[in-house]
């Protein structure tokens, strides 16, 4: 604008008029340009208009039949009505853009607030999900969380032909232990017992607590002879165990069975009963053993 200006004032020196509106559209111009800066502008565009003016009339004088203070007033009273328009566009356009930024940060704060409220429910999502699938006095899988991983891991093992063990665990004698050292002495019991398998099975492997003092452990990947000897490490390091009560050390045993599902033919709940007949075998042989089925 300010070069087109220039050209035009070198290429047509004589014409006022045309002069007159390319310094008007200019100063108007410059009031839409930088709309935040108001104030400046005004000041900067109404002086130059005045040395626009002035220099004007002197350079070239003007126009045959106009008194000079007609001119003078014609071209101040032109000139201001630019500086009104454009002004009060220029203000209205820096109302607009200040609410713009009013409604872009409020709608950043709201973005703000939803984030953190989503991840704020995702996290109680996790914690009630977490407490559901876990059995609040072990830490281990709650019944329902581990038939669910069982029947996922058997869905897995049709499309990988891996073999799935799965172990049935029942604590030895565990109403004595009850009888004797009290309910809250099963309850360590249960959680050391618990905290045992943990240690002694792969991470892979999943512990479930199906009721009472009854566990049982899916092992995927794991043929009967490798959950045998992770059962017997598991009976051993239980076997070991040595719970101090006030009423003495609670030393307490597990019978456990194992058994090879049958992945493409059974469900998990018979892959469990077959587990158990095992595992009775083990009670009644004499407690405290390991029998593969
Ligand atoms: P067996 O060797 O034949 O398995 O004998 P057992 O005494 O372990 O079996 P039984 O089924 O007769 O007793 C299981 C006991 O487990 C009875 C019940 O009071 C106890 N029990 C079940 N759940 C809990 C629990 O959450 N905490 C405690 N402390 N005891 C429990
Ligand atoms: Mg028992
Ligand atoms: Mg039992």
């Amino acid at each position: 604008l300010m070069s087109s200006w220039v050209v035009t004032g070198l290429m047509l020196p004589d014409v006022g008029s045309v002069q007159h509106l390319s310094t008007g559209l200019l100063g108007f111009a410059m009031f839409v340009l930088v709309p935040n800066r108001v104030e400046r502008t005004t000041v900067v565009v109404g002086a130059g208009f005045v040395v626009w003016l002035v220099g004007h009339a002197f350079l070239h004088g003007v126009e045959p039949g106009v008194e000079p203070w007609q001119a003078a007033v014609s071209r101040v009273l032109a000139f201001t009505a630019c500086i009104a328009v454009a002004w009060a566009s220029a203000t209205a356009i820096g109302a607009a853009q200040r609410d713009a930024f009013l409604l872009l940060s409020h709608e950043r704060e709201t973005n703000g607030y939803l984030t953190t409220e989503i991840s704020r429910r995702k996290a109680v999502e996790r914690a009630l999900l977490e407490r559901a699938n876990t059995d609040p006095l072990t830490g281990v899988s709650s019944r329902r969380y581990f038939l669910e991983r069982v029947d996922h891991e058997l869905g897995r093992a049709r499309r990988s032909r891996d073999p799935v063990a799965l172990l049935l665990i029942d604590l030895d004698h565990f109403k004595d232990v009850n009888d004797r050292y009290g309910h809250a002495a099963g309850d360590e019991v249960l959680r050391s017992v618990s905290a045992t398998f943990r240690e002694h099975v792969r991470t892979v492997d999943v512990i479930g607590r199906l009721g009472g003092e009854e566990f049982a452990i899916v092992m995927p990947g794991a043929d009967t002879e490798l959950a045998s000897e992770a059962a017997e490490r598991v009976r051993r390091q239980v076997s070991l165990l040595r719970i101090d009560q006030p009423g003495g050390d609670v030393r307490p045993t597990v019978s456990i069975g194992v058994v090879d599902c049958e992945v493409w033919t059974e469900t998990v709940e018979e892959a469990l009963r077959r587990a158990d007949t095992v595992m009775y075998e083990a009670k009644t042989s004499g407690r405290d053993r390991v029998v593969c089925g």
